[in-house]
């Protein structure tokens, strides 16, 4: 009672302004909420952030296996995961739903004087199905919807941000799983947000279904699923692959 009163007497010596002050600062006190706290995350520099799932740290396949079934067969070496060509798909061994998923990959040196889609051509498949296409195409001309950071015949990149082949490129990629009915139908689309380097090349792009290379991509319902990498064919090399599911 005391302090009120002093307080009063207070607004009273400062005028109408201050009274007027202290009311904006009440007011401004409605829209505050005191939860939940957001849980803290270290990001020291050049490494994973401290919640991500580690899935490649260059020095072992422990995490992927074969999507044929049976232990991953692609060369690790001097901390770079490469495409053993013939191989096969190799995938995670944990499913994933919303993610967001750090790769860096590398396309090989075109000695080999391949063009279009015969340049370094490699994907990253979103719980196993949606592909955001790997691809040398530092002038390298392929279909659009086919190049690297398209979602493969689906969505054409925003504009072409890759650098020359045998250098390292990166992509961060922001995955919205497809959410589906009990009785298998599609009750939201998949969504993805890809950055090739730091630059946008997808901004939440509505999937379209299961990648296709024929015909026209449509949904099958199916829970959380592994992360696969793609063996088209090319020495495409790949490091520091880390997720964060959300
Ligand atoms: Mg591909």
């Amino acid at each position: 009672m005391k302090k009120l009163t002093l307080m009063a007497a207070g607004l009273v010596l400062a005028g109408p302004a201050l009274a007027q002050d202290m009311d904006r600062q009440a007011q401004s006190r409605v829209t505050e909420v005191e939860g939940p706290v957001p849980a803290t995350v270290q990001t020291p520099e050049d490494q994973p952030p401290s919640d991500a799932v580690v899935l490649f740290d260059g020095t072992n396949l422990d995490g992927w296996e074969s999507v044929d079934g049976g232990p991953a067969e692609w060369t690790v070496e001097d901390g770079i995961l490469r495409v053993n060509r013939g191989s096969g798909d190799i995938r995670t061994t944990q499913s994933f739903c919303d993610a967001q998923l750090h790769v860096e990959w590398r396309s090989p040196p075109n000695d080999e004087g391949h063009d279009g889609q015969d340049r370094g051509n490699s994907g990253i498949l979103l719980q196993g199905r949606y592909e955001v296409q790997v691809l040398d195409s530092f002038e390298n001309p392929a279909y659009p919807n086919g190049q690297a950071g398209s979602i493969y015949k689906q969505h054409i990149p925003l504009v072409n941000a890759s650098r020359e082949p045998g250098e390292w490129q990166s992509y961060d990629i922001i995955f919205q799983a497809p959410v589906f009915s009990d009785d298998g139908a599609l009750r939201r689309p998949a969504h993805v947000t890809v950055l090739q380097n730091g630059v946008v090349v997808q901004n939440h792009a509505q999937i379209q279904g299961a990648t296709e290379w024929i015909g026209y991509p449509t949904y099958e319902a199916h829970d959380c699923a592994p992360i696969s990498l793609q063996d088209h064919d090319a020495d495409v090399s790949y490091r520091n692959i880390w997720i964060r599911p959300m």
